[in-house]
């Protein structure tokens, strides 16, 4: 494990090596940052079922704006789709961690160093000067197929935004929230980007036999979460 490693329990961002005056993220000052070590011990990393292959993980007590992470039990092996910013030893291995953007990247290097998982993340994401200090084993580009996990590259929340799709169930973390009527595209965005970005997760899922979202911070029956999404961008 890394000897020096920071948690903003504002935002729940990961700093590896020196502390920092102030949290790149979220701009917190550093009377806001505990040690990995501490944060590994006053944070649980807590499942909850979402159907029989997919588990949402959350910390309890809730670790600042961190976003959800989810395990998917595949036939080849287990994996995560975005990665929890406190690092639990007791938590079952998985093979792979995919992000969807590189804004809530967490314990991600602990992880992957404690198990060998392997982390992929857009190469438009991995640029980034907030995703730079973890280490990636593959920047991807472009749409691909691992795990049974299809993952399409939409861009628009950030450039390399890209979401996943495990047989009946998506996973696009906060590329629009909350579920519900009251559902808008990620405010802290290019705007007319991430609109125009939004019609191809329009076509992806209308081809697709869905019944679950997995969201950044909620889990929604797909008929419902698709009719607030279309009128998005209608
Ligand atoms: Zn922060």
């Amino acid at each position: 494990m890394n000897p020096k490693q920071w948690v903003c329990v504002v935002c729940g961002y990961n700093m590896i090596g020196e502390m920092p005056d102030v949290c790149p993220f979220c701009g917190a000052r550093h009377d806001k940052f505990v040690t990995a070590e501490e944060a590994a011990q006053t944070y649980t990393v807590t499942p909850q079922s979402v159907n029989e292959n997919v588990t949402q993980l959350m910390s309890v007590p809730r670790l600042g704006i961190e976003h959800a992470a989810y395990r998917i039990e595949t036939e080849e092996g287990a994996v995560w789709i975005d990665c929890p910013s406190a690092f639990n030893r007791t938590l079952e291995p998985v093979r792979a961690i995919y992000f969807t953007h590189k804004d809530f990247m967490g314990a991600s290097n602990q992880y992957r160093e404690y198990w060998g998982a392997k982390v992929n993340i857009h190469a438009l994401d991995a640029a980034h000067p907030l995703a730079r200090p973890f280490p990636i084993d593959h920047e991807f580009s472009g749409d691909f197929t691992e795990y049974g996990i299809e993952a399409f590259h939409i861009g628009g929340h950030t450039p390399g935004f890209t979401m996943y799709v495990y047989r009946d169930v998506l996973f696009v973390c906060d590329y629009a929230f909350p579920p519900g009527p009251k559902m808008r595209l990620n405010p802290f965005s290019p705007e007319d980007e991430i609109r125009a970005r939004a019609s191809r997760v329009v076509e992806l899922i209308s081809e697709r036999p869905l019944k679950t979202v997995c969201g950044y911070n909620y889990v929604a029956e797909f008929d419902g979460w698709c009719t607030d999404f279309k009128r998005l961008v209608a």
